[in-house]
């Protein structure tokens, strides 16, 4: 994978790119946002790690001009642990996922390398479609009722794994592990963020709302009753 770093701690940025180099990823480092930002527009890598604390241009910036240019780079936050609502915001910002510092090195190349995946491992189909809801997998575009909706690589993958079996219900912890491949540290409250990001671009305009929380059990995508 093509990784970005976006990191102004120096020796962790170092650490970084060593470890993930290792695993035969091609890395580049930016310490600060404003050439970070460039690099990302410019060269389109596949993975964005993304510190949110830095000097100049800041995180939550950075990622907030990356989906504005539509950039299809996953990204990856960096934050430190005790940080929950900037964590928080970057997700809402469309973050696919975060990793709280202090971090193993064997923890973070498991988080990128999990995100490096394309998606869902099985596609049975590739094209899916729930109502006017259509979804081509092979091209990872969405559409509603004709109109494109622009998804963030992990809104995709979300979207992707409800739409695969409509009217199944899944649980905040099922999706959790589906996209992001986590079966540790799972944490309820991203799937939450996830769902309201999806809702705001596939049902807000549209009726009748397809993405259903089930109470106590979880989400589902169908026509409601
Ligand atoms: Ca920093």
């Amino acid at each position: 994978m093509r990784i970005l770093v976006i990191e102004d701690e120096r020796q962790l940025a170092g650490h970084i790119t060593r470890a993930l180099a290792r695993r035969g990823h091609c890395l580049a480092t930016h310490f600060n946002g404003e050439d970070g930002l460039k690099a990302a527009l410019a060269e389109s890598p596949d993975l964005i790690l993304l510190d949110l604390n830095l000097p100049g241009l800041d995180g939550l910036s950075v990622l907030g001009r990356l989906r504005e240019e539509k950039s299809a780079a996953r990204v990856l936050i960096l934050t430190a642990r005790s940080e929950v609502e900037h964590r928080i915001k970057g997700l809402q910002a469309g973050a696919d996922d975060y990793l709280g510092k202090p971090f193993s090195m064997d923890e973070l190349v498991a988080r990128v390398e999990a995100l490096g995946r394309r998606g869902i491992t099985s596609t049975p189909s590739d094209w899916l479609k729930v109502a006017d809801l259509q979804m081509d997998v092979r091209h990872r575009r969405v559409a509603r009722a004709g109109k494109p909706i622009a998804l963030s690589p992990r809104e995709f993958d979300v979207l992707q794994v409800l739409m695969q079996e409509p009217g199944r219900p899944f649980s905040r912890t099922e999706l959790c592990e589906r996209v992001w491949q986590r079966d540790h540290e799972y944490d309820t409250r991203t799937v939450e963020i996830f769902i309201t990001r999806l809702r705001k671009k596939v049902d807000s305009t549209f009726t009748p709302a397809l993405i259903q929380t089930l109470r106590g059990v979880g989400y589902t995508i169908r026509i409601g009753e």
